[in-house]
């Protein structure tokens, strides 16, 4: 176990120079708290859970104390946002600290957002508040808790610097870690910018840190571009099986890592609703639910195009072929094991269809459904669903296909297939209304509910007591919440 200072610096990217990144000291919020902190997160840079109650603790993620080794640094960065290209991004209002690496060798980044103006703060006031904050702190460590690839959060500040957006609201810092802080629009910058030395530089620095193993490889810039293919593939396959929406599929918001990344209004889907849109500022719905699948694939494209100085066009298309055959063999596997099924059948995937869209008909709660499918037998679980449905003859027909499909799976007992289905079909997911609820308390300086969430978060798939209220559907007010993008 590490105390703060203990930490051990080694700042890869600031040492590609001033062409990535710019030198940028953090502004500090005033009267820094702790709103929350993740011990899973702090075991990643081996710190002792205790250091987050420490005054220092608030005023090194606060902006106000920085170790001699940090070197600041705002990226440059710049992307398709929304489908269209704007030539110059970058951290408008985070900054990388600098790198650190743990007991086990390996490294994190520490990003703080919310640290006040850049060189690319464009119109922006370089701050994060603390409704936007306590949201990416949530979901990064629910999505983690969940197995999705994901950025982490360590922790929270709050403050009591007024910042404001539709309305005066209080600043926050959040303090992410991440393998790295690349985007797809990093790559995008230095191409449409024709700085092909920077470029390569770029994708030296990406290959050697972060994709070591392509490097034995004949075509090591191919083989990554197609590792980055793959985990995308398999993420977005991750979110479609869990119901998570994103809300802004921006190339500057997608990750070399293949992980999630860049929290805004995303959503988790309560009912289910293929043609969900979390951001009320996406009024065509390029990022609706059922979109993010193609669109993981336009995303993949431009970051294609950008590599086209390293890899033939024909091999990009090759290996951008890849995606979709990729993220249906996830989808259908992780789909699959929602419904208890631990072998396959050609006609799985129309199993699984049927299911959504009758779902989708009747307004099923996404999470609940499986959930309640492995407490029983299928064909008591099936019966006592029933009722959720306004369908019943659909519903019916559905229900006898798959108890003759699982029939056909397997010779289990209930109980195998109830800790088999429980152990990937979460009790507990980040509902908008639970971090509605959470931030409204906050606001009002009470953390404790932040707090509590995230515990209960932390273990989506054990039945924790006295944590019902958690798992249940949203009430009416909290079903159709806008969820405010200015963050
Ligand atoms: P986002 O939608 O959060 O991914 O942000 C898109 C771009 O706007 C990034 O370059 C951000 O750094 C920048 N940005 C967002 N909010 C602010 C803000 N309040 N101040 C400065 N820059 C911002
Ligand atoms: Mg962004």
């Amino acid at each position: 176990m590490k105390a703060l200072d203990e930490l051990t610096f080694d700042n890869r990217f600031a040492r590609l120079g001033d062409a990535f990144s710019t030198h940028v000291l953090p502004e500090p919020l005033d009267e820094p708290r702790l709103v929350v902190a993740s011990k899973a997160a702090m075991a990643l840079l081996d710190l002792d859970p205790a250091v987050a109650e420490t005054p220092v603790f608030a005023e090194l993620f606060g902006g106000h104390k920085l170790w001699a080794e940090a070197e600041p640094r705002a990226m440059v960065y710049s992307g398709h946002q929304f489908g269209g290209y704007t030539p110059q991004l970058g951290d408008g209002r985070g900054l990388l600290l600098g790198e650190v690496y743990n007991e086990a060798g390996e490294h994190w980044d520490l990003h703080l957002k919310g640290a006040g103006m850049t060189p690319y703060s464009r119109m922006g006031d370089g701050r994060a508040v603390l409704r936007s904050s306590i949201r990416e702190f949530l979901a990064s460590e629910a999505l983690h808790a969940l197995g999705i690839p994901t950025s982490r959060a360590l922790c929270v500040i709050g403050s009591s610097t007024p910042v404001w957006r539709e309305k005066q609201e209080r600043g926050a810092m959040v303090l992410r870690l991440a393998h790295s802080h690349i985007r797809f629009g990093h790559f995008e910058y230095f191409y449409y910018t024709k700085k092909p030395e920077q470029q390569a530089e770029l994708a030296e620095h990406v290959l050697n840190l972060h994709y070591p193993e392509c490097r034995e490889q004949p075509e090591p810039y191919l083989a990554m571009f197609r590792e980055i293919v793959e985990r995308n593939a398999e993420m977005i396959a991750k979110w479609q099986a869990y119901g998570f929406c994103h809300g802004v599929m921006n190339t500057d918001n997608m990750s070399i890592l293949g992980i999630t990344f860049d929290f805004g209004p995303f959503a988790f889907l309560d009912d289910f609703d293929a043609h969900f849109i979390c951001n009320h500022s996406d009024h065509e719905g390029r990022y609706s639910f059922s979109n993010q699948v193609p669109i993981g694939q336009w995303n993949l494209s431009a970051l294609a195009q950008a590599l086209t100085p390293f890899i033939s066009v024909d091999a990009l298309k090759e290996a951008l072929g890849l995606y979709l055959p990729l993220y249906q063999a996830h989808y259908l596997d992780l789909m699959r094991r929602r419904l208890g099924l631990t072998t396959a059948e050609d006609d799985d995937q129309r199993l699984v269809e049927r299911l959504l869209k009758l779902m989708q008909n009747s307004g099923v709660d996404y999470t609940l459904f499986f959930r309640r499918l492995g407490d029983e037998s299928a064909a008591l679980a099936v019966a006592r669903l029933r009722d959720d449905f306004v369908d019943l003859a659909g519903f019916d027909a559905w229900a006898e296909q798959y108890k003759a499909r699982v029939a056909r799976d397997g010779d289990y007992t209930q109980e195998q297939r109830r800790e088999r289905m429980h152990a990937v079909n979460p009790l507990y997911i980040l509902r908008n209304y639970l971090a509605q609820n959470a931030i409204a308390a906050a606001e009002s300086g009470d953390y404790s509910e932040v707090r509590r969430l995230h515990e209960v978060l932390t273990k989506p798939f054990e039945e924790q007591s006295g944590m019902e209220q958690y798992a249940q559907r949203p009430p009416d007010w909290g079903k159709h919440l806008e969820i405010s993008c200015s963050s």
